[in-house]
Parts: C-alpha cells; sequence; structure tokens
C-alpha cells in the first residue's frame, strides 16, 4: 500500500509517477457471488436473443446477444444468467446489462483452446476481443492493412494511474508473447513500447522498440504520444488510425499472450485502487464485478456526495451506482472524498486566461467555452479550434470559474458525430 496525494495538487504541473524496479504481487480479490457484464446492444434488440435467463455460462464463454452478433462478452464465471436488462451508458450508449449468478464450481470453456494452434487475426477478433485491456482488434480488422505501427501504453495516460506501467514491468514473458503474436497475425512489424522516460531499460528482449516519453502529463496522450515517439503531428479531426497508428495497451497485448500460452481466454483485470486517503493498490478481479464489492474488501465506505471515478482523474468519469461493474477497459477505481472533490459551477467565465495558458493545443479556449456552452457546436469547431483538442482536461483542472470545459467538449464532439452519421443515413 502506497500513499498518494493527487488530490492535493497546487500547481498546473502533474507529473507521472515511475514504479520502482521491484514491485509486490498484485492483490488478488475472489470472485463475487454475481458479477454483471455490460454487452453492446444495437436499437433492435429484442426477444429474439440467444441468451436467457436461466443459461448455464461456463468461464471464459463469449456471450452474444445473437447467433450472428459480432459483439460479445466473455464470462469471467462460470454460473447462470440471472437477469438481462437494457442499461444506458455514458452518452445514451444503450447495453445490455448481463447478471451471471456464480456456481460453487468452475468449469472452463475450451472452445479457444480447441482453435489457438494457429493464430489469426480472425480468431484474436473472436475470442479476445472482449478481453482484459480491451484489445482494439477491430481496429486492426477493419484498417484494410493501412495500419503500420502498433503502439504499446507502458504508461497510463492519467497520473496517478499505475496499472499499464505495472503490467509492462511484471508481466514481460506475456508481453513479448502478445507482441509476437501480433506481429504474426497482421502486416504491422512496427511496434512500439512507450514508457516513462526514465524507465526504459529492460525491456531490450521484448521484440519491440522501446521508447520514454516525458513524466509531464500529458506527455502519455495518444496525441502526444505520436509527436514525442514517432515525430508525428495528429493533424484536427484526425485519429492516430487514420495516420496508420494503432494503440494498445500493455494489459490487451498481455491478454492476447497469456491466452495463446495458457490456452485460455484471461478473465482478470488488474486495475489501481485509490481510497479517498489516497492510499492505493494494484489490485486484481474478474472483470464484471461490482464496485462495491472492492469498496467491501478494503472497508472503504462511501457518503453521500463522495465521488466514484472509473479511469483517471483527469480524463475518467464518475459512476453513481455502487453496482456498476469493472469493466476489461477499467484501470483505475479512485474514490473522492466529497470535500475534495472538483465540482462544477455555473459561474461565468472571467476571462481569466489560465485556460488558455495550460492548453498543450494552443485552443483559445475561454472562446471557445463561449461557442461550447450555448451550444454553439458547429461555430466551435469552424471557428475555435474544437478538433484540435487532445481531450487532457487541464482547462477544466485550472478553471477559477469551474466551468466543465472537458465535459462540454466531449459533449460537443459527441453531438458533432451523431449529426454526421444521422446525415449520412438520410442521405
Ligand atoms: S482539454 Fe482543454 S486544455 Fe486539454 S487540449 Fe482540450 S481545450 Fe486544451
Ligand atoms: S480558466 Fe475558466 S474562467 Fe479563466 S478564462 Fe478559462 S474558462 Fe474563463
Amino acid at each position: 500500500m502506497i500513499k498518494k496525494a493527487f488530490l492535493g495538487l497546487a500547481t498546473p504541473q502533474i507529473n507521472y509517477e515511475t514504479l520502482p524496479a521491484h514491485l509486490p504481487e498484485t492483490e488478488k480479490l475472489p470472485a463475487p457471488k454475481t458479477i454483471t457484464l455490460y454487452h453492446p446492444k444495437d436499437d433492435a434488440y429484442n426477444v429474439a436473443s440467444t441468451l436467457a435467463i436461466g443459461d448455464s455460462v461456463n468461464t471464459g464463454q463469449k456471450l452474444a446477444l445473437y447467433a450472428d452478433e459480432k459483439n460479445y462478452v466473455i464470462s469471467p464465471i462460470s454460473g447462470r444468467i440471472a437477469s438481462l436488462s437494457p442499461y444506458t451508458g455514458d452518452f445514451a450508449k444503450g447495453y445490455v446489462a448481463i447478471t451471471i449468478a456464480r456456481d460453487d464450481t468452475e468449469t472452463f470453456d475450451e472452445t479457444f483452446q480447441q482453435k489457438n494452434q494457429t493464430p489469426s487475426l480472425e480468431l484474436l477478433c473472436d475470442y479476445l476481443a472482449g478481453a482484459p485491456g480491451n484489445p482494439p482488434l477491430d481496429v486492426l480488422a477493419n484498417s484494410n492493412g493501412n495500419i503500420k505501427t502498433i503502439i504499446i501504453r507502458g504508461l497510463d495516460p492519467d497520473p496517478t494511474v499505475d496499472t499499464s506501467q505495472y503490467i509492462a514491468q511484471t508481466r514481460m514473458k506475456d508481453l513479448k508473447k502478445g507482441i509476437q503474436i501480433l506481429k504474426e497475425v497482421t502486416d504491422v512489424q512496427d511496434v512500439v513500447l512507450f514508457t516513462a522516460g526514465e524507465t526504459v531499460q529492460g525491456y531490450g528482449h521484448i521484440g519491440a522498440r522501446v521508447a520514454g516519453v516525458k513524466t509531464q502529463y500529458p506527455a502519455a496522450l495518444p496525441p502526444m504520444v505520436m509527436k514525442e515517439v514517432l515525430g508525428q503531428v495528429l493533424p484536427a479531426g484526425k485519429t492516430c488510425e487514420d495516420l496508420g497508428v494503432c494503440f494498445f495497451s500493455a494489459e490487451a497485448v498481455i491478454s492476447i499472450g497469456s491466452a495463446f500460452e495458457s490456452g485460455k481466454i484471461p478473465t482478470s483485470k488488474t486495475l489501481t485502487f485509490i481510497k479517498k486517503d489516497g492510499t492505493y493498490r494494484i489490485i486484481e478481479t474478474c472483470t464484471g464485478t461490482p464496485i462495491r464489492n472492492i469498496l467491501e474488501a478494503y472497508d472503504e465506505a462511501v457518503n453521500e456526495f463522495d465521488r466514484i471515478i472509473l479511469g483517471g482523474p483527469m480524463t475518467g468519469s464518475a459512476v453513481y451506482a455502487l453496482d456498476h461493474p469493472v469493466r476489461p477497459d477499467t484501470d483505475a477505481v479512485i474514490v473522492v472524498d466529497r470535500d475534495k472533490a472538483a465540482y462544477a459551477s455555473d459561474y461565468p467565465c472571467i476571462n481569466c486566461g489560465e485556460c488558455v495558458r495550460i492548453c498543450p493545443a494552443l485552443i483559445q479556449v475561454n472562446m471557445l467555452v463561449r461557442f461550447l456552452e450555448a451550444n454553439q457546436y458547429e461555430e466551435a469547431a469552424d471557428n475555435y479550434d474544437l478538433y484540435s483538442c487532445i481531450e487532457c482536461g487541464l482547462c477544466s483542472y485550472v478553471c477559477v470559474s469551474k466551468i466543465p470545459i472537458f465535459q462540454y467538449i466531449k459533449l460537443a464532439k459527441y453531438e458533432l458525430e451523431r449529426a454526421k452519421m444521422s446525415e449520412a443515413a438520410n442521405a
């Protein structure tokens, strides 16, 4: 257990922590009695689902709502489906929440083991897209060979979150195997592992180039890594994939490596758990574990208005229900005391310029925010560089009026994307 003090940061200079060379084992939580998995659902979800309450499931089994469905989730436990219910996530994204009640006896699904002798991208997409770390296999599969570089995050994008760095340092065998498999099933030969500048030693045999980035936030965000490691500037409105680059977390790669080493689809999620007092642990729990179970395991009482953040303190999002599950991409669970939580306000902008001075994308944030507050998203995009924003959250962090600028930016991009898709569908 280590003490952190990210909540007491007084200056806008926020640094990534570098972990020592020798690290303790993760703290492993037992599988809970029930777990919940969020299966993405199209609007068309109806009673014709192939899944039903009472169905028996095995550990590592793929669960898809329909026989020909490309989306699926992986059951981390053996048991029976206890409920299927609609769930609405961030930005109104629809899911079906599949709750599974655990049996006392564990039975592993052997379908993957029977097929894993010959790795292929198709096999990876079929079985490992929902594995811990959320490997972005669909990006590789849909790129038509345009992805030429894979960048592996050995440093988490947010400060105080140590999951990727921990995994990169402690799971080198699986990391090496995962890199080898990725090279084998794609045409990508340029694989780069990046980590905090001073910790690049010790990865010589990994099968990838190793690069260090600065230890000051937001150096580990993809656009910054593109610039520092590849020397490429991400043009406004373009994605890393548009430039032929795909980012994997270290955990996504070790999920692939360990699946082919062991023949079993991994179901255990590693994450950084930070308590209200700033102490933190690297823990392992199965995907689908309700946040409540983690809090109970560490005697962390949550009071009204305390905040629970999934992901990092800069770019993560708050959840409002303790039964919210750990998902394959949940790299951190942070509990913030209500007295220390940064609440948004409806104070007006006082034009102090703090947001402009800190913005790494050199955006006139004080002007941008005026258009975002007025829901004038197209003007914000056309005239005030909305699409140059790298979503670091620093403007919200320093804003003296506590304007939720970062949230406005994400909402604006989402609304513009939705409008674009609706236009395309009606064309
Ligand atoms: S989140 Fe704010 S500070 Fe960060 S790049 Fe976007 S506008 Fe600039
Ligand atoms: S930091 Fe906040 S108050 Fe200051 S100029 Fe930016 S938006 Fe306005």
